[in-house]
């Protein structure tokens, strides 16, 4: 690890300020990402500032809507009564995410900017374009059985590591910026770039942006939402497929549907095409089935994760099944 500075933010316009001052400077909260990529000297920052004491860490969660607090930490979210009775997907995502001790350090907002998992871009020996710009991408004929088959490019195909920001997509949620040009928000949707050929730009954030809160509206189908997450061992890891689903159902039919998933994609991935052929069908399992049956159209499997065409749309299928009662 290089040695680096350490200053402690007493407010969100200091930290900013001091963040934009040049490149090297950046906020750490929990830390649980951050200090495995300054162990394996992928993030080698001149100076951290310390986001921990800012006022950033409230949960608000009711049938009027969820405010959660960047800085809130991953346990107390999937613990909040409101959180789990009007998002339950949330809290599922939240509680299928991390060990206990990494809940109980994760923030909100770290744990949306998490950093891929892909091996070659935590071993700085290898060609990583993420990592390293223009250098190539040695996943792409290499080890890929755990990387995308929807949203890759040519130059990257790592897959987004998280499960919450899969529930949120899914519930319209958005994050909310502090920066240099003010405050503004944005959907969880559009936090994520997709690789393209700038693989190693990862967000729409610019310099100096501190997430400092998410919202969820309020929704009938956000009440009936659930995340199911498939991986190869039941204990902590990364997702091989995951499903965040929502129905909102009225006297036997499907009145709202939404079903975005993770493990799968570069980006947190909704499938809106799944979710209008579930819209105004009754909530029946050929209906299910046959929209979940479309969840991989379009996928692009690399040698080894084709498994993952005919995995993905058992898993949108069986969490349907779940949340719509129906197994
Ligand atoms: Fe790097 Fe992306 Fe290729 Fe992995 S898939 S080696 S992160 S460029």
């Amino acid at each position: 690890m290089v040695p680096f500075a350490y200053a402690a933010a007493t407010s969100a316009t200091a930290a900013i300020a001091r963040v934009t001052r040049g490149p090297g400077v950046e906020f750490i909260a929990g830390g649980t990402d951050m200090l495995q990529l300054l162990q394996e000297r992928i993030r080698e920052p001149n100076e951290l500032i310390d986001i921990n004491r800012l006022p950033l860490a409230t949960i608000e969660a009711g049938p009027a809507g969820a405010r959660i607090g960047a800085l809130a930490r991953m346990a107390d979210v999937a613990d909040d009564p409101g959180i789990r009775e009007h998002f339950p997907a949330v809290a599922e995502a939240l509680l299928a995410s991390a060990s206990p001790q990494v809940r109980n350090m994760a923030s909100i907002g770290g744990n949306l900017l998490q950093r891929t998992r892909c091996l070659y871009f935590r071993d700085v020996t290898t060609a990583c374009n993420r990592r390293e710009p223009g250098s190539g991408c040695a996943a792409q004929d290499g080890e890929n059985r755990l990387h995308a088959i929807l949203g890759g490019s040519p130059y990257c195909i790592a897959v987004y590591p998280g499960d919450l920001a899969v529930a949120l997509v899914a519930l319209d949620a958005e994050v909310h910026i502090s920066g240099t040009a003010g405050e503004r928000a944005l959907p969880v949707d559009r936090l994520h770039r997709s690789p393209g050929d700038t693989p190693h730009v990862e967000t729409a954030l610019e310099p100096g942006d501190l997430i400092t809160a998410v919202t969820i509206p309020a929704s009938a189908h956000a009440r009936r939402s659930h995340y199911l997450k498939v991986r190869g061992r039941a204990s902590f890891e990364f997702a091989l497929a995951s499903a965040a689903v929502a129905l909102d159902v009225e006297g036997g039919t499907i009145r709202a549907a939404r079903v975005a998933v993770g493990g799968v994609a570069t980006t947190p991935w909704r499938l809106r095409h799944v979710e209008e052929a579930l819209v105004s069908r009754p909530l029946q399992p050929d209906v299910v089935y046959a929209a979940a049956a479309r969840a991989a159209e379009g996928a692009e499997p690399r040698e080894r994760n084709a498994f993952k065409v005919a995995l993905l749309p058992r898993t949108v299928e069986r969490a349907l099944r779940t949340v719509g009662g129906l197994s």
